[in-house]
């Protein structure tokens, strides 16, 4: 089953170097997410030959250019495509306004609903969920209201060990291994332990997105051993005084939540501008937690089972 991210954009504020504006496709099986709509988002889907149609829910993390001015154009195209299916948009209260405003004034009717949820940046709040995973918004330190998102897959079944298992187990009682429950006869006799006749579940994937914060410890205990870190890096450690007071985080800060939240895997992006060699933030990443990697345009990240 995949669980695969698609980096479209790591820039920050504005395109430089080839590089666009932030946001990610996020697959998990038969699901997509889009996470934040920076300009030019559709025209990179397009590009990755991703299928626009199949985005189910959006998620805008704060309104922000660089976040959304994407948006109006991707969901008009969604439109001229014919769309029929609802579409879930979550974003900062304001969002609602800006999008009903651009379609008014522009006078057009979308082909297709969509279903507005405001987030709370309170707290961490579940905001999505179905039979694969949950969604949960985390609040971010940006000076302005920000949210991150963290995907966790649901438990996972036990797996059924096929080469044990004896022709006298029926369909509801595998349903029961596959909970972990044994089996017992009419007389309350056990017949078969699951743990004979099971795997362990398969592993429950995480994928966390903080994106634009300042460095901030207390989203460590929210993202904890996930499997892979998103985390704007949008300055080199000799900016740091830069990055505090634009409520932005360097290298160092991005490295330093990995290391202290142990995680698997740590994406850096959201680059400046000012950078057109990307190698060095790499390195200095790399110098407090290893398992760092570069936000690549065009990449796929993905996570295994
Ligand atoms: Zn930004
Ligand atoms: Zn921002």
């Amino acid at each position: 089953m995949s669980f695969r991210l698609k980096i479209l954009g790591a820039n920050s504020a504005t395109p430089a170097y080839g590089r666009h504006q932030t946001s990610q496709l996020l697959q998990v099986e038969n699901c997509y997410f889009l996470i934040d709509c920076g300009e030019g988002c559709q025209m990179q889907l397009m590009r990755y030959k991703e299928r626009i149609s199949k985005i189910q829910c959006i998620f805008i993390s704060h309104l922000h250019g660089d976040h959304f001015y994407g948006l109006i154009g991707l969901l008009n195209t969604m439109s001229m495509g014919g769309r029929k299916q609802s579409l879930d948009l979550y974003g900062p209260p304001d969002l609602a306004e800006v999008i009903t405003a651009l379609l008014r004034c522009s006078r057009t009717v979308l082909s297709f609903h969509i279903h507005f949820h405001a987030l709370s940046f309170r707290e961490p709040v579940k905001i999505f969920e179905n039979n694969l995973l949950t969604v949960t918004s985390i609040p971010m330190e940006h000076g302005t209201l920000c949210a991150g998102f963290l995907f966790r897959e649901k438990p996972k079944p036990y797996r059924i060990n096929k080469e044990f298992l004896p022709e006298d187990v029926t369909v509801p009682e595998i349903l029961y291994l596959k909970e972990g429950k044994d089996l017992y006869d009419a007389e309350g006799k056990l017949r078969y332990r699951h743990s004979a006749l099971t795997l362990p579940p398969r592993k429950i994937r995480s994928y966390a997105y903080c994106s634009d914060t300042r460095y901030q410890e207390k989203v460590i205990p929210h993202i904890q051993g996930v499997d892979l870190l998103y985390h704007e890096a949008t300055f080199m450690q000799d900016q740091s005084a830069r990055a505090a007071s634009r409520f932005h985080s360097t290298t160092v800060d991005a490295a330093t939540i990995a290391k202290k939240a142990a995680v698997g895997q740590l994406i850096v992006g959201h680059y400046s501008s000012r950078y057109k060699v990307l190698e060095p933030l790499l390195a200095e990443a790399k110098r407090i937690f290893p398992n760092t990697v570069l936000a690549i345009e065009g990449q796929d990240y993905l996570l295994e089972e």
